[in-house]
């Protein structure tokens, strides 16, 4: 991969943040956007932006074209074995919310449990909590290994005939850790529940193929993989999709409405209530092809390069604890002795660097670990070594600067 090609496709990156050339080192959080996918906007609104499935009029035809064309590279992207099984969203966020919602209420009940972990990401805590109250289901944790991993043995001991519902991130935003969710999606199904995959740090990173994790749900976010915000997927299994009730009703997802009652369109539109998000789709398209162009295996290649090297780098300052096991996806979490991540993320930022600093959207697992907040690096396609340097300088700095606590 020619990273130095990558990054001229970012125009971003290329700027003075306080005085010193940006290292954007919070992909985690976001990812920066390719001029290929800030172009397809562009064109989209300067050329044919109009609603899709409903004009005759050729602007709503290239739309609706255009719209359903990002869905097919959607499916091509995670292997689906139909379009019908893409579904549009705001993001894994309301992915996950819609599997609670619709699938959850519809097929919990007392004394069903639903399995997750203390790792996850708020996203995929709280609709869970809130259909476990609604329902009278059993919200329940599987336990951690000390090094932030999931034992298949824990699995096999915490799933069981009462689970409904597992529902477990692929890859930790947090400790980087790579889930063994097609292994768990087996254990799932040995006990005929649903295993659902938060696939919001992965879909960027690597290659997904969802009929061969066998997962029964798996959700991502356009904005964390180049491209826009407010765009997502929901994958589900057909059958499952098919029996589900929408979450949103009104205009565009319905077949017939009388005065009291309504009809659905079938899959997957009948998930997408309201006008869609028409240019985040076809903004997300554009993504899917710069990905593909460089190759997920290229990418997830590169940044294993690079965390292994920030790791051995960072692993040389007194003080700096990392977490998380040691084989970890892109990203690196640590604190630097009693100092606040905050103060870490000031003064980096003050050198032009970029991190996250702060409880990362997972409360639970910032408990597991005894900490109130950490400071999170995390690296995509277009970062380099050379940033890791400057990111290992910045702590130094940081150390120098907050000398007395060492
Ligand atoms: N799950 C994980 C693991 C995440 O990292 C994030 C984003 N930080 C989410 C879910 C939520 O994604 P979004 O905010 O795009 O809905």
């Amino acid at each position: 991969m020619d990273v130095k090609s990558v990054r001229d496709a970012f125009p971003i990156l290329h700027q003075e943040v306080n005085g010193h050339p940006l290292v954007y080192l919070d992909s985690s959080a976001t990812s920066q956007k390719p001029v290929q996918v800030i172009e397809k906007l562009d064109e989209y609104y300067r050329g044919y932006n109009s609603n899709v499935h409903r004009g005759v009029h050729t602007l709503g035809t290239k739309a609706t074209d255009e719209y359903e064309g990002a869905r097919e590279k959607v499916r091509q992207f995670i292997n689906a074995q139909s379009t019908q099984e893409v579904i549009f969203t705001r993001g894994t966020t309301t992915a996950i919310n819609t599997i609670a919602s619709s699938y959850g209420r519809a097929n919990l009940k007392p004394g069903d449990e639903i399995v997750i972990t203390p790792m996850e990401h708020h996203s995929n805590i709280i609709p869970w909590q809130q259909v476990a109250k609604e329902t009278g289901a059993t919200l329940k944790y599987m336990p951690l290994q000390p090094n932030g991993t999931i034992s298949l043995q824990d699995a096999e001991e915490t799933i069981t005939d009462q689970t409904k519902i597992v529902s477990i991130m692929h890859v930790s935003n947090v400790l980087g850790t790579i889930n063994p969710v097609k292994e768990l999606a087996a254990i799932a199904h040995k006990h005929e529940a649903v295993m659902v995959v938060d696939g919001a740090q992965s879909a960027p990173h690597m290659r997904i193929d969802v009929k061969d994790l066998d997962c029964d749900f798996y959700a991502f976010s356009g904005h964390k993989m180049c491209g826009p915000t407010g765009i997502g997927v929901l994958y589900g299994k057909r059958q499952l999709l098919n029996d589900m009730e929408p979450a949103e009703f009104g205009g565009e997802m319905i077949d017939f409405v009388n005065l009291y009652d309504s009809t659905w369109k079938e899959l997957p539109w009948k998930f997408e209530g309201g006008t869609p998000i028409i240019g985040g789709a076809i903004g997300l398209g554009a993504a899917i092809d710069f990905l593909n162009d460089i190759g997920l295996e290229e990418i997830e290649k590169h940044e294993h390069e690079l965390v292994d090297y920030a790791v051995e780098k960072m692993n040389q300052i007194d003080g700096l604890t990392i977490y998380g096991p040691e084989e970890r996806a892109g990203l690196v979490t640590f604190n630097i002795s009693d100092v606040h991540p905050h103060d870490v993320a000031t003064v980096l930022d003050a050198e032009g660097i970029a991190v996250r600093a702060g409880h990362h959207c997972a409360q639970p697992l910032m408990r597991w670990l005894d900490v109130t907040a950490t400071a999170r690096a995390s690296f995509y396609l277009y970062n380099t070594k050379e940033d890791i340097d400057r990111l290992v300088e910045g702590l130094q700095t940081t150390k120098e600067y907050f000398g007395d606590v060492f």
